[in-house]
C-alpha cells in the first residue's frame, strides 16, 4: 500500500500528570496504586457545595513547563469547566482552561533521519484528571483516585509529518518534563499520555484534510505504529475516493490497528463555561522571572555539553539527555575515567541490556563503572574480561582493579605467548587453516576462538588477529 500520495499532517495532545503531592483542587493525595477510592473528599468528588481550591505548585510547574518550551506566559488566565459525561468523573464537568491558557505559542526542536524540525506548541494548560473505570466480567466499577490530579496538557500546531517525528517529538517532550521535575512520565501508569490528530493532504497543497484523533496513546511504539496504521488507512480511503469520517479512534495493539470510538467532538460538544467558584489565575513578572532562574540545563544543552566536554557522539549524548538519570549516572563516572566513550558503551549497551527493566536500581556504580572502564581503556583487560567482570558487580560489589590483580584476569599482550597460541591452534584446527586459505574467512573466528579458550578468554583480541594474518598470509610459509 503506497502512502506516498499524502503528505500526513499531524498534531500531538500531550497529557502529563505534574508531580504535587496533592490534588490539584483539594489536598487528597496523588500516589499511585492506592486501594481504589482511598484519595478521595467530596471536593474531588464533586459533591454539591464542596469548593475548588487551587494547588499553588500545580500553577507553578505549569509555568515550568511553558518557560521550558519557549512559551509566553499569561499574567492572567481562566479556568473554565468542560462537559464531560462519564462515570469516572462524578461531577459531570471538568476544570480545564479554554480560551486563556496559562501559556501559549512556544516550540519544541525534533531531530530524525530527515533532518530537524521546529515544531510549535500552541498552547498548555492546566487541568485536572478523570477516575478510572475498572471492568471486571459484566460489572464496571469506579475509581476516583485519580479525580482531581494535576495535568497539564500540550498541544502542538500541526506541524509533525511522519510517525516518526511523532515519536521524537513525543520523547523529547518526555526528556525535557523530566528534566525539569514536572512529571514522573511514567507511561505504563498513564502519568504521561497522548492523543494523536491526523489527517492527510495532497503534496504541496495548504489546505486540511478531515482529521481523526487517536486517543490515550501510553507508549512511544504505539504512538508510531497507530500514526503509521491511519496514513495506510487513510490513504486507501482517500485512494477509492472516500473521506475519512472526521471522528475519534482508538488504537488496539494487540491487533496493531484503529477502530472508530466515536463521531468527533466539536468545541460545542464540550460547552466551555468559566469556572464560577475559581479566581482568575494571577500570575506576576517577577514570579514568572523567579521561576525562569529555576530551570535546570535542558536536555539539547546537556548533550551538546556532554558531546563537547567527553567527546562523545552527538547520538550517545542525546540517548544519555533522553532519561536524564542515565545522564546523571555517567556524569558521576565520567570525571573517574580517561576513557569516557567506553564508560557510555559499558553504560548503554551493557549495563543497560542487563537491567534494563529498572537501571537505576541497579547494584552497579558510576564509579565501578568508571574503573571498568579505565581498566579496559588502559589495555588492562579485554572487553570480554570487562564484560564478565560486569556481570560478578551486578551480582555483588568488588574492586575490578585488585580482582583483575588477584584472579590473573589481566589481557595477554605478550606478542610471543600470543604467537605459541596461535600457532598451537592452526596445529589443532587444520581444518580452518584450509578453509581460511580458500577464502572462506570465516574461519579465523574458529581460530582466534581456540586462542581465547587457550588463554582463558584474556588474549588481545587486536594484537591477536594481527598475528593471524600474518601467520595465515600467503607468503607466511615462505617467511618463517
Ligand atoms: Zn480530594
Amino acid at each position: 500500500m503506497s502512502n506516498q500520495a499524502f503528505e500526513a499532517v499531524i498534531g500531538l495532545e500531550v497529557h502529563a500528570e505534574l508531580l504535587t503531592a496533592t490534588k490539584i483542587f483539594c489536598s487528597c493525595s496523588t500516589a499511585f496504586g492506592a486501594e481504589p477510592n482511598t484519595q478521595c473528599c467530596p471536593i474531588c468528588m464533586g459533591y454539591p457545595g464542596a469548593m475548588p481550591r487551587l494547588n499553588r505548585r500545580a500553577v507553578e510547574l505549569a509555568i515550568r513547563a511553558g518557560l521550558a518550551l519557549g512559551c509566553e506566559i499569561a499574567e492572567v488566565s481562566q479556568t473554565d469547566r468542560k462537559q464531560y459525561f462519564y462515570p469516572d468523573l462524578p461531577k459531570a464537568y471538568q476544570i480545564s482552561q479554554d480560551e486563556s491558557p496559562l501559556c501559549k505559542n512556544g516550540f519544541l526542536t525534533v531531530s530524525t533521519k530527515e533532518g530537524t524540525r521546529r515544531v510549535a506548541i500552541s498552547r498548555i494548560h492546566i487541568e485536572e484528571d478523570a477516575g478510572k473505570l475498572i471492568h471486571r466480567g459484566a460489572h464496571t466499577f469506579v475509581d476516583c483516585n485519580r479525580c482531581g490530579v494535576p495535568l497539564i496538557e500540550i498541544v502542538s500546531a500541526p506541524d509533525l509529518r511522519s510517525p516518526e517525528e511523532a515519536s521524537a517529538y513525543l520523547r523529547k517532550l518526555r526528556s525535557i518534563l523530566l528534566t525539569c521535575g514536572i512529571s514522573d512520565c511514567r507511561m505504563q501508569e498513564g502519568s504521561l499520555r497522548c492523543d494523536v490528530n491526523i489527517s492527510l493532504r495532497p503534496f504541496g497543497s495548504e489546505t486540511f484534510g478531515v482529521r481523526t484523533e487517536i486517543k490515550n496513546l501510553n507508549s512511544f511504539a504505539f504512538v508510531e505504529k497507530a500514526i503509521a496504521y491511519e496514513i495506510a488507512r487513510q490513504t486507501e480511503a482517500l485512494l477509492q475516493g472516500n473521506v475519512p469520517i472526521p471522528e475519534t479512534r482508538r488504537f488496539d495493539a494487540a491487533a496493531g490497528k484503529t477502530y472508530p470510538m466515536r463521531a468527533k467532538e466539536t468545541s460545542v460538544d464540550y460547552r466551555f463555561l468559566p469556572e464560577p467558584d475559581l479566581p482568575p489565575i494571577w500570575v506576576s513578572e517577577e514570579d514568572i522571572e523567579r521561576l525562569r532562574t529555576t530551570l535546570p540545563e535542558l536536555p539539547d544543552a546537556r548533550a551538546l555539553r556532554l558531546a563537547q566536554a567527553y567527546g562523545l557522539t552527538v547520538y550517545d549524548a542525546s540517548v544519555l539527555v533522553s532519561e536524564p538519570q542515565l545522564a546523571d549516572f555517567f556524569e558521576a563516572g565520567a570525571g573517574k575515567t580517561d576513557y569516557p566513550k567506553l564508560l557510555v558503551n559499558l553504560l548503554l549497551s551493557e549495563l543497560l541490556r542487563h537491567c534494563a527493566s529498572d537501571p537505576f536500581s541497579s547494584p552497579v556504580s558510576a564509579s565501578r563503572l568508571a574503573e571498568l572502564s579505565q581498566l579496559m581503556g588502559e589495555g588492562t583487560v579485554n572487553s570480554a574480561t570487562a564484560k564478565k567482570l560486569l556481570l560478578r558487580l551486578l551480582d555483588g560489589d568488588l574492586d575490578p582493579r585488585l580482582t583483575v590483580k588477584r584472579e590473573g584476569l589481566a589481557q595477554v599482550r605478550d606478542r610471543e605467548q600470543l604467537l605459541t597460541l596461535a600457532e598451537r591452534a592452526m596445529e589443532e584446527q587444520p581444518r580452518a587453516v584450509t578453509d581460511y586459505r580458500n577464502g572462506k574467512s570465516a574461519a579465523l573466528r574458529a581460530l582466534q576462538g581456540k586462542v581465547m579458550a587457550l588463554s582463558g578468554g584474556r588474549a588481545d583480541p587486536i594484537l591477536l588477529e594481527s598475528i593471524f594474518l600474518e601467520l595465515l598470509s600467503p607468503h607466511s610459509d615462505e617467511t618463517r
